[in-house]
């Protein structure tokens, strides 16, 4: 059995091909903004705009034509609609053309499912952290659980807000982490953490009115620090409340070294094993898409439609 999947529910549009064991293909190309965030009309024209070369690419590379497609998967949401409804709209047409099944997929859960699938970890605590995304997540009863997460903006987008003020290009993530590495001086942010939820969007407050007075090198590092130690505290709760044996970070920000070694640190000190997600399948892409629609292969049909709001905790896993 193939499945094809397409990505696109905001900056990146991703085309990835599985036959359930391997990844076979995993192609992609990220919209950035000349300045400021994401514009969902410019997003969506860069996503059809590379559609069909991106879509032949990850072919060739599989070495498979589009009549041997068996699925064809697009990430239903959460996301931003123009650039959403791009996958929706090439694999509903792809599967109305060639008369196979579809699948939209949950963006999140994608993200978890490519992670279990790379680490080989049955059952982790999961710390999910992405531009638009935060959750500490763990799979109990049916169900993905939202044990923690944001109560405002994502990490990555936090990062990247504080790029913007630095004039650094997106995605930031890359940039600050170069920076933090050299950042000598803790420059104490607002700790916000309350249970197993955390608040970001103060420390960006916080930070644009002070960043004068400091260098992009110590910023960087405490915005780092401060951020990360919340993150891992979180989910350090989440695994000694759920006592499972292993702990993984997933999502863009999970590219981040500083991020996996505190993890890293926690999980060993509790006698859990941690592993991060490989590089490649750290952000938004549709390998990850294709391989949980072929996780969901049995589903009955259904007339998936985009879903902007899509949360992760709402889908019944019937695979599990
Ligand atoms: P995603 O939405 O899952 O594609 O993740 C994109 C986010 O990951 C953006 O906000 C990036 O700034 C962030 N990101 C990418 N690489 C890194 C990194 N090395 N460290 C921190 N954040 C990163
Ligand atoms: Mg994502």
């Amino acid at each position: 059995m193939l499945v094809l999947g397409i990505e696109s529910t905001a900056h990146t549009f991703g085309v990835g091909i599985t036959d359930g064991k391997s990844i076979l293909a995993n192609e992609k190309d990220t919209y950035k903004p000349k300045r400021g965030g994401i514009i969902p009309r410019e997003a969506a024209e860069h996503h059809y705009k590379l559609a069909p070369e991106i879509i032949n690419s990850a072919l060739s590379k599989a070495g498979i034509k589009l009549k041997d497609i068996d699925i064809f998967a697009f990430s239903q949401g959460p996301g931003i609609y123009a650039p959403l409804k791009v996958s929706f709209q090439i694999a509903k047409f792809l599967s109305k053309k060639y008369n196979k099944k579809v699948i939209g997929v949950n963006h999140c859960i994608a993200h978890l499912e490519i992670a279990r699938k790379e680490t080989g970890f049955e059952d982790p605590v999961m710390l999910y952290v992405s531009g638009g995304n935060t959750q500490i997540i763990t799979f109990a009863d049916g169900y993905y659980r939202v044990f923690g997460e944001t109560q405002d903006i994502g990490v990555g987008n936090l990062l990247d807000k504080f790029g913007r003020d630095m004039s650094i290009s997106f995605p930031a993530g890359p940039e600050i982490e170069k920076y933090a590495l050299k950042g000598k001086k803790y420059i104490p942010l607002p700790y916000s953490i309350k249970g197993m939820d955390v608040s970001l969007s103060g420390i960006q407050t916080f930070i644009s009115k002070i960043k004068d007075k400091y260098s992009i090198e110590d910023l960087s590092f405490s915005l780092q620090e401060t951020v990360f130690s919340m993150l891992v505290e979180a989910s350090e709760r989440a695994l000694a409340y759920t006592e499972k044996e292993s702990f993984v970070i997933t999502g863009g920000v999970a590219a981040n070294k500083r991020l996996n070694e505190m993890g890293k640190i926690m999980s060993e000190s509790r006698g859990a094993k941690f592993k991060s997600i490989p590089m490649e399948y750290a952000g938004d892409n549709g390998a990850m898409i294709a391989y949980t629609a072929y996780l969901m292969r049995d589903e009955p049909d259904r007339d998936y439609l985009p879903k902007p709001i899509f949360r992760t905790d709402s889908v019944k896993i019937n695979y599990r």
